[in-house]
């Protein structure tokens, strides 16, 4: 037996997460009649990447979207149970829905930049809309835009239209656009799948980087990026029934070298999906 076979199972199961920023309780989600995802609890630990993975159809944007009230903009669509940010509901009904998506950011599969703003129009869309103006703008811009591994790149062209910026760049702009709203938790629904493999390790070491003060989940179906971004590992799949489930919960190595659910294991080792 090896060192590492002789080690004992991860305890990071989904109730060992003690400072979780998110916990998703019981969190069911419809579309009009059909269940999408079913009974799900998810605590995402703080200042970690956590990676959601399992087949197309799973859930897992559905689940993303459920954490930030994005899934209830989708007409007849419904959630069920709790999801506690700071252990405080955000479906609570005196939350504003708009403040929730502020605080948890969210980044999709095509980098998504206003065709027609700027560079810098881009990234101070949100922050103006909260009151930020002039110098003060500007310094924020640049602190966002910094943050976001961009700024070398663009600071002699930030009046330039955000458009004529490469694919990797133009996801990195989007994620500068939403830390200048001074989020706590960035939702990234496979913000690499249309980069091609140098953008895509970019992302990923700035996702390494943004972890150190922002609690980040990732959607992927590309494995080894869950390996190497993630902290935690969640995998999702739906049954018979279609309906999405969370079926494991673990530290990333975990999951990838000695899943404890024999679907996950078929799933990480290339079996199906
Ligand atoms: P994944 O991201 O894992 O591919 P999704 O969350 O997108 O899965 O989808 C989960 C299930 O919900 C699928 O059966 C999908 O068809 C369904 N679904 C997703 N979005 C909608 C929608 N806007 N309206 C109706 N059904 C939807
Ligand atoms: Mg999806």
């Amino acid at each position: 037996m090896s060192a590492s076979e002789s080690l004992p199972a991860a305890p990071a199961t989904n109730a060992a997460i003690p400072d979780a920023m998110i916990v998703a309780e019981h969190v069911t989600a419809r579309y009009g009649g059909k269940v999408a995802i079913s009974d799900v609890n998810l605590r995402v630990a703080t200042h970690k990447v956590t990676a959601i993975i399992g087949p197309s159809g799973c859930g897992k944007s559905t689940l993303l979207r459920c954490l930030n009230r994005m899934h209830e903009v989708v007409r007849d669509a419904r959630v069920e149970g709790r999801v506690l940010l700071g252990g405080a509901d955000i479906y609570a009904r005196d939350v504003d829905a708009s403040e929730i998506r502020q605080r948890i950011g969210m980044l999709f599969q095509r980098p998504n930049p206003f065709p027609t703003l700027s560079i810098k129009g881009n990234v101070a869309v949100g922050a103006k809309l909260i009151g930020h103006r002039g110098s003060e703008l500007d310094d924020l811009v640049e602190w966002a835009l910094r943050k976001a591994g961009l700024w070398e790149e663009v600071r002699e062209k930030l009046n330039t239209p955000a458009i004529a910026l490469s694919g990797g760049q133009q996801q990195r702009l989007c994620i500068a656009r939403c830390i200048a709203v001074r989020p706590e938790v960035l939702l990234m629904d496979e913000p690499c799948s249309a980069l091609d493999p140098i953008a895509t390790l970019v992302i990923e070491d700035l996702m390494r980087e943004l972890a150190r003060e922002y609690t980040i989940v990732i959607v992927t179906h590309n494995m080894q990026q869950a390996a190497r971004v993630s902290d935690f590992t969640a995998f999702m799949l739906a049954g018979e029934d279609r309906r999405g489930q969370l079926i494991e919960f673990a530290e990333s190595d975990a999951i990838f070298t000695r899943p404890t659910d024999e679907r996950t294991e078929a799933y990480v080792t290339g079996r199906f999906g």
